[in-house]
Formats: C-alpha cells, structure tokens, sequence
C-alpha cells in the first residue's frame, strides 16, 4: 500500500506520533471525514483499509455520475471557519484539488431577493466535490461496493463482515472507526456499548435531492439561490456544462422530505422540478430528471466532541455530527481522531 506524504492534509494543533508497526485499522465509510481518518492514519504508518458502500467515495460530499451528466447532490460548496481547515484548504488549492466558486448566490423570500455572494467564500472540487474525496483516497486501500455489516471481536482483534457474513479482508484489525452518520454508526459499533449512548443523542434530518437538466437554458444569472419561503424547495443551484447543457439540484426542506420519505423518487423528483418552474415563474421541458434520497443528510445538535473512541475496545467514530454537520466539521473530526489515535 502506498502512504500518503506525512502529515500532507494535517490541520495543525495535534501531537501526531508514529503508530506501531503493523498497527492494522479498519475505516468503515470513504466519507470526508472517513478518508481524513485514514489518511491521516496511514501518515503515520498504520496499515488502513477502507470500506465503502457505494461504488464512488465522497459520501453526502460525492458526485453522482448519471447519463445526463454529473451531478453534486449533497454539497454544492463548503465555507472555512476555523484555521486549521483553512491551512488544509490552502494546501488543496495549491494542489488543484478545490477551487473557489464565485458562483453569484440570491436568497429570495416572498418578494425581496437578497444578493449573497459576498457573504461568504466558498469552495468547490475543481472536477465537481468528489475531487476531495479522490484526493484524500489517493494511495489509501480502498475497497469500494462493500457494505460492512457486523464488527466481530477474537481475542485483542476485529474482523469485518459484510452482508453475507463473509469477511472481506483475512487477518483482522487492531482498531477500527466507523465514519457515517451516527445512527448507523450505533448500528455498527453496538458491540461497542461504550459508544452507543452517545452515537443515540443525535437526531438527523433528512433531504431530499432533484437533478434536472434542462432541454432549453432558463436565463437565470445566478448559480445558486437560498429559497426562504417555500414549502417544499430550500436550494437551487444551476450550472451549464462544457456542452452547453443547464443542469439544476434541487434540496427539499427538511420538513417537506421527511413528509414525503417513502414516495418513489420519480413523483419527488417530478415534484421538485414543479416547485421549481412555479417558485421562480419560468415553464421548461427537462431532458433528465432524478432524486436522491438523503435518510440522514443533517445532523441536528451536533455533539460537541471531535470524535468518539473507546480505548478498551479500540473502536472510534467520526462524522460531522460530532463538532458541526458540515464538510469542515467531517474533516475535522476524522482528521483528529486519525492524528490522536493511540
Ligand atoms: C443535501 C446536502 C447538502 C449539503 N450541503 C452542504 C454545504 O453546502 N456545505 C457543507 O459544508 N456541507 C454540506 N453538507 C454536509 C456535508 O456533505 C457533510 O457534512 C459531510 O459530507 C459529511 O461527511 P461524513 O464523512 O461525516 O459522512 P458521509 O458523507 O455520510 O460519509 C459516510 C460514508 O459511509 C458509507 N457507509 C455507510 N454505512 C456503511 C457501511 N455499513 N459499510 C460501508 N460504508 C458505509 C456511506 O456510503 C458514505 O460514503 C450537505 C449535505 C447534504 C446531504
């Protein structure tokens, strides 16, 4: 396994010693804060594995490849707001990993339409978010398309089992960290009952998502809009690609997601695209319509921790529900758990 340079992504403000050798770590989730884990792991010659569900990293952060394109459907962007994220920001754009998006921003609410661009920088992956996710990944053992579902202990070790209760690695870990939501991570790390109470805390909201592409572009002059006064929409944001083609996510409100949880993702998705052409007064035709369904896609009442580990067992948790639900706070979290472990 090739290691990623030492300490390459590191925030600064932690003691970040060699773990011993051999030291073999597990990560379940190739999420932000999964990967800053392992990397930061493997920076110090741990021996990291990590399992991913999906069949591309990046998680709620992803880019999700469909026939009409590719599509941000969780982050549009992430902000800095602390220095140590903002030293591993600089680094990655210095590499060409993010770049900055200056996209013009609007918040509308009944008939006032606010501009704000200015009020804060934000970020995007050069190549769309799963640029980051790619960049942490680099060098790492990732295994895609393996969903784990029980953690077993023998003796001072873990093995991994995926749904069929066959491992996918022989030889078993030292410790082990589960980065995804908290609620799944209870489900996981339950053998842990040391972590679960506080893994339980956390509530989550969920969100709908609607990708569109449009057969004719709409005109609008801005990239992304915060919509304050509708019942089903929250976010728009659009972009033309290289093509020529406009393409739209949409975000549902929290409320109006969790009402319609169950509904197929065709009519969510022909919803949204509704909410759209009536919110902002403009008829279209799309060539491509989707939904995604974020189960847990925000974190209400963070934990207030930067990560969670139980050193009897071995066994950590990272996400951004634990210091602040978004891409920083998962960086963050994983970044300092792989940098303290031991
Ligand atoms: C709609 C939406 C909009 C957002 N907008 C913004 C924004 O504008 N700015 C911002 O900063 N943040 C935003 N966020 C939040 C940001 O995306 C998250 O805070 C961050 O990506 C969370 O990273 P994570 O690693 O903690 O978790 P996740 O990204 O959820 O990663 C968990 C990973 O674990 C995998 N996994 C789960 N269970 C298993 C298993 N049993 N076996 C193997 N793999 C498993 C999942 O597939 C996933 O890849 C948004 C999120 C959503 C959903």
């Amino acid at each position: 396994m090739a290691t990623p340079e030492a300490g390459s992504d590191s925030s600064p403000g932690h003691e970040s010693r060699p773990l011993p050798n051999d030291f073999r770590i597990a990560v379940v989730g190739a999420g932000i804060a999964g990967l800053a884990c392992a990397r930061q792991l493997a920076s110090r010659g741990g021996k990291v594995t990590v399992f991913e569900q999906a069949r591309r990293p990046g998680g709620r952060a992803g880019t999700l490849r469909t026939e009409s394109g590719n599509f941000d459907h969780g982050a549009k962007y992430f902000t800095v707001q602390s220095h140590g994220f903002e030293r591993v920001v600089a680094q990655w754009l210095q590499q060409g990993t993010v770049k900055r998006w200056d996209g013009r921003v609007i918040s509308i609410d009944g008939g006032k339409t606010e501009d704000k661009t200015a009020s804060a920088t934000r970020y995007v992956g050069t190549d769309g978010m799963i640029s980051i996710a790619r960049h942490l990944a680099e060098g790492l053992d990732l295994r895609l398309d393996t969903r784990i579902g029980s953690l077993v202990q023998t003796g001072s070790r873990w093995s991994l089992l995926d749904e069929t209760e066959r491992t996918p690695t022989p030889g078993g870990f030292d410790a082990v960290v589960v980065a995804m939501p908290s609620i799944q991570a209870a489900q996981l790390a339950g053998v842990t009952p040391a972590l679960v109470p506080s893994l339980r805390m956390v509530e989550w909201r969920p969100c709908w998502s609607a990708m569109l592409t449009l057969q004719v572009a709409s005109g609008f002059d801005f990239a992304g809009a915060f919509v304050e006064d509708h019942a089903s929409l929250a976010w728009a944001a659009r972009e033309i690609d290289a093509a020529g083609a406009e393409h739209w996510v949409l975000h549902a409100t929290a409320g109006w997601s969790g009402s319609h949880l169950n509904m197929p993702s065709d009519d969510v998705a022909a919803l949204l695209a509704q909410a759209l052409a009536e919110r902002f007064n403009f008829g279209f035709r799309p060539a491509f319509v989707a939904a995604h369904r974020w189960l847990y896609a925000t974190p209400v009442r963070p934990l207030m921790e930067r990560y969670m580990w139980d050193a009897a067992s071995r066994v950590g948790a990272v996400g951004d529900w634990c210091q602040g639900p978004r891409l920083e706070g998962a960086y963050l979290s994983g970044d300092g758990l792989g940098a303290a472990l031991l």
